[in-house]
């Protein structure tokens, strides 16, 4: 059993009701319970700025599936919302990362854990800390060091 952290992305098709829709979708991954989903937050796009804002979220899953088994569910997931690759850091219906899974580091040719840009992110890092503050990082990295570093330039989705 592996505890994991996703990242959900989505900045096209009504992105909050994308997200919605992914956290009850990832409930119903086999051999997997959906834990925790954080609040929903508004972010600027990284990469090309000519496109929509994001809407961002974290959730906690506690899953069987093996990592490149889960990857696959995840992608699949990506696909049935529609998403076509057009260009990178593009808009997206969905996009869901692997952040973390337990203390794994993982660097294979589909899937790199801890998620290379993770520390850097404030879309992840804040909805992560709500889920956990406490969390460190398999580098020895704390969630709450790291975002004394980063500017909050998130907005918080209230229900
Ligand atoms: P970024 O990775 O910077 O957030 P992105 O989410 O736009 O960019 P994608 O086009 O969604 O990138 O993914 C490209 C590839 O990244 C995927 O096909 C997948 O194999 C690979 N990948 C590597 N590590 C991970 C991870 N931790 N989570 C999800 N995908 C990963
Ligand atoms: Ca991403
Ligand atoms: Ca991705």
């Amino acid at each position: 059993m592996s505890l994991v952290y996703i990242g959900l992305g989505a900045n096209l098709g009504q992105p909050q009701q994308q997200l919605e829709q992914a956290f009850i979708e990832l409930a119903r991954l086999p051999n997997s319970t959906l834990v925790t989903q954080s609040s929903l937050y508004h972010s600027k796009p990284v990469g090309p700025q000519d496109q929509p804002d994001y809407v961002n979220a974290v959730a906690l899953l506690e899953t069987t599936l093996e990592p490149l088994a889960l990857l696959d569910a995840l992608q699949q997931l990506e696909q049935d919302h529609g998403r076509i690759r057009k260009r990178h850091w593009g808009e997206r219906t969905l996009d869901l990362d692997i952040i973390l899974i337990d203390d794994s580091v993982i660097e294979s040719e589909r899937l790199t854990v801890p998620h290379p840009f993770a520390q850097q992110r404030s879309f992840v890092l804040i909805p992560l800390s709500e889920i956990n503050p406490e969390l460190v990082f398999p580098n020895g990295k704390a969630l709450g060091q790291l975002l004394t570093e980063l500017d909050n330039d998130l907005i918080r989705i209230r229900d």
